[in-house]
């Protein structure tokens, strides 16, 4: 009798409910199964897939350890491409499984596999859908999920307190050996072939490697090495180089590293150096994505529902290809398409800048964001982008960035703009690369939207907005 475990992002050992439970450790089937849908254009009449190279070479790296990891316990992870639903059907009824195991997901798609899954299993193999992914658990929130309070501050308040008392999730133990685990599984690389087409950038400022093991390593040298329990608060809207912020969110995503097991890491650095402002932040951002999870959990049918997208135009294909003249937009979508990766405040102002300066729907941008992100998850995803767009939960019509101001604000030297685009690196370091269009008119042209309202800020400095978390202060 075994137990299928459907892996989707959840890709650990440790922390990992579905793998941690008293049944025989030999009675395991690890399967994971990329959706072949991901492989099919995002956009109707364009190329991109909806999963793109740089995330699927992350996802790859991540099932190669997980593998690697399951070797050495004695089992084996078995990894398909194809239609979820019907590869973990075809398993249960192939090996007369006791009960499949997968993660509760807020996502529409994975929520529709889940349903088939649970439907066509055969009548004597039961679906254990499991909470493996939240920092906190559904029976430990203060509040029934159906009554999940309507903005991120209300939900902060009311969670911090169960945060305070006490992180109670179940800690992580060690697999014991599975013996007679099944084998002889293709190897990885003869199953995807795709992801060799990744070359990531030399310019980026960190190398994300996937696996459990290597998040974990950049967990412990983030916290005790670089100290960023003591840096975060002031370095996080950083925009060069790889300190600024922990750089966990591909890892967190995948589920390499579970949520829990960040917080847990930054309460032990907390025993060790004492609580700051700066730990603070970081298990604060952890709460966002917490509550954009229970957003998805919540209102999933309603969110994920359909996936058509209005037609591309002009002005989104400048803004996905970082030609808008404006160069904090352009150098951060440049990064992106090259990196797979982008700071959170380049991701507040370029997608402001894509829904009120632009006046594209937001559906778009986060498409684009699901091909590039290595990070990608559609919670975080959907929920931030809604944000800025104001619709959904907490409308409001307010949340624009003036993406000039922001620009000479967070990098006043030009040098992230100059990094990532060259150009620039012949006027001099200082705001002017935020206007070249200014300086040197016969050389940058002016930016696709009149950039005069923008200017109004250097006399009105309180007409530009701040973060969605100096947002949420407020
Ligand atoms: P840190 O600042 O070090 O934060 C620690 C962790 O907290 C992150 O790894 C992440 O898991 C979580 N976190 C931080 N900020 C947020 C947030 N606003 N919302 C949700 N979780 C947060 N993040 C994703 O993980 N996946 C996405 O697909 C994604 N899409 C985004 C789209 C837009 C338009 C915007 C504005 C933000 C998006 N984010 C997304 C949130 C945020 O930008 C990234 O989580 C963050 O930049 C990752 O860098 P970090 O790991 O260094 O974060």
């Amino acid at each position: 009798v075994i137990d299928i475990v459907w892996l989707r992002e959840d890709l650990r050992v440790a922390d990992n409910r579905l793998l941690h439970f008293d049944a025989r450790p030999d009675q395991l089937l690890c399967v994971y199964v990329l959706d072949e849908r991901w492989l099919a254009p995002v956009f109707g009449g364009e190329p991109h897939a909806r999963i793109g190279p740089a995330r699927l070479n992350f996802l790859w790296q991540s099932l190669i350890a997980l593998r690697g990891e399951l070797l050495q316990l004695g089992s084996d992870l078995l990894v398909r491409v194809g239609d979820p639903a019907e590869v973990v059907l075809e398993l249960a009824t192939r090996h007369q499984a006791r009960a499949v195991r997968v993660a509760d997901h807020g996502g529409a798609d994975e929520r529709a596999q889940t349903e088939r899954v649970r439907c066509g299993l055969p009548p004597d193999t039961e679906l254990i859908e499991l909470e493996n992914g939240y920092l906190f658990d559904g029976d430990q929130l203060p509040f029934a999920c159906e009554e999940l309070p309507g903005s991120f501050s209300a939900f902060r308040r009311q969670v911090e307190a169960v945060a305070e008392v006490e992180q109670s999730h179940k800690a992580a133990v060690s697999l014991p050996p599975w013996p007679d685990a099944p084998r002889g599984f293709p190897s990885l690389t003869s199953v995807c072939p795709l992801s060799a087409q990744w070359q990531p950038d030399e310019r980026q400022g960190a190398l994300c490697e996937g696996g459990e093991v290597a998040g974990r390593e950049r967990l412990y040298d983030y916290l005790w090495r670089h100290m960023g329990g003591h840096s975060y608060k002031k370095t996080r809207d950083g925009l060069l180089g790889e300190r600024f912020s922990t750089r966990l969110s591909a890892w967190l995503a995948q589920g390499c590293l579970s949520a829990r097991q960040v917080f847990d890491q930054v309460r032990a650095w907390e025993k060790d150096y004492g609580a700051t402002e700066s730990s603070y932040w970081i298990k604060f951002e952890l709460m966002w994505r917490d509550y954009f999870w229970r957003v998805a959990q919540h209102e999933r049918t309603r969110m994920y529902g359909a996936r058509e997208l209005p037609p591309v135009n002009e002005a989104f294909k400048r803004w996905r290809d970082g030609r808008t003249g404006v160069p904090f937009i352009d150098a951060a979508m440049r990064e992106l398409a090259l990196t797979g990766w982008m700071p959170n405040r380049a991701r507040q102002n370029v997608a402001s800048f894509l829904v009120k300066d632009l006046g594209v729907d937001w559906r778009l941008g986060a498409a684009w964001f699901e091909h590039c992100l290595i990070d990608y998850d559609v919670a975080s995803n959907w929920g931030n982008w809604r944000y800025i767009a104001g619709v959904g939960r907490d409308p409001r019509p307010d949340r624009y960035f003036n993406v000039l101001k922001q620009g000479c604000h967070y990098d006043p030297k030009g040098l992230y703009v100059a990094h990532w685009l060259p150009a620039l690196k012949t006027l001099s370091p200082g705001v002017g690369r935020h206007q070249p269009w200014r300086i040197d008119p016969a050389r940058f042209a002016a930016p696709v939207v009149n950039p005069s309202a923008w200017e109004r800020w250097l006399v009105d400095p309180e007409s530009a907005t701040a973060t969605l978390d100096e947002m949420e202060e407020a």
